[in-house]
């Protein structure tokens, strides 16, 4: 068996997924840096990995594909013997007032930002339980606790994250699996890039921290949450919102 912890970061090509694949790597885990098209931008997270002296390995899947997934994790155990982390950082906005929002929308987000988390874990918890011990963290987000006009697709996507979350936490508990969910308030990626200066000066006055928060600042909860230190805490959603939540 591989020596080292393996972690798989899913959405790992840019964002707050490449953050994640930069912690898990700097503490010591063999990183898989799933991405679904960006190639050159996973390649260039690989690079960053590799030259502060971690190992990272790329690995393309599209989450919302469930074949594609049994392949996808299957191969990471077949290879290293093991699977420490998952992490299902992976997501779409196709942001519309509901009366605007097509089927084709509504059901891409809930295919990659939840059922796609539910293909992962499929696979994942089956080498966990043999393992007796893993982690699992997904990313879930403030709208799926509060709503948010214009996101009825991708807060209800979340608040599926969450449930799905506390549920196989409840199952996976008795072998040692933890399984809880971050959700980030307003981070500064390329998700958020897209609202306007208006926008985003508007959602600032909601902050009670009052600025956006970078990837780093997830990254870090990740950290935790996955470390071994955390091995008591279950079930939980942690924000990391600049105290949007409260
Ligand atoms: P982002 O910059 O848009 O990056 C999204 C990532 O997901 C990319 O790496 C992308 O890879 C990947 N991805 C998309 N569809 C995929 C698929 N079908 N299969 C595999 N990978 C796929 O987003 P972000 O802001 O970093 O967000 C990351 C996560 O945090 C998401 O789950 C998001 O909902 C959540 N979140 C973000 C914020 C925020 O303010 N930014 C707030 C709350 C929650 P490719 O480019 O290769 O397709």
């Amino acid at each position: 068996m591989f020596k080292k912890s393996v972690a798989v970061v899913t959405g790992a090509s840019r964002g707050i997924g490449r953050a994640l694949a930069l912690e898990l790597a700097d503490r010591g885990n063999l990183t898989i840096i799933n991405y679904n098209e960006s190639v050159e931008k996973a390649e260039s997270v690989k690079r960053e990995i590799v030259a502060s002296g971690g190992e990272a390995v790329l690995f393309q899947c599209d989450v919302s594909r469930y074949e594609d997934c049994e392949y996808f994790i299957k191969e990471i155990v077949r290879d290293y013997g093991r699977l420490d982390i998952l992490v299902n950082n992976a997501g779409i906005t196709r942001d519309y007032l509901i009366m605007q929002m097509k089927e084709e929308d509504f059901d891409q987000v809930l295919a990659v930002n939840l059922k796609g988390t539910f293909n992962t874990i499929s696979f994942a918890a089956r080498q966990m339980m043999k393992q007796r011990k893993g982690r699992i963290v997904n990313m879930a987000s403030v709208v799926g606790i509060h709503g948010n006009g214009g996101q009825s697709s991708y807060s209800a996507s979340k608040a599926g994250v969450i449930g799905l979350t506390k549920s196989v936490a409840k199952e996976l508990a008795p072998r040692g699996i933890t399984v809880n969910a971050v959700a980030p308030g307003f981070i500064e990626t390329e998700m958020t890039g897209v609202l306007t200066e208006e926008v985003q000066k508007n959602v600032e006055k909601k902050i009670p921290l009052g600025m956006f928060g970078r990837p780093e600042d997830v990254a870090a909860a990740v950290g935790f949450l996955t470390s071994d230190v955390a091995g008591y805490i279950t079930g939980q959603v942690l924000c990391v919102d600049g105290g949007m939540a409260m």
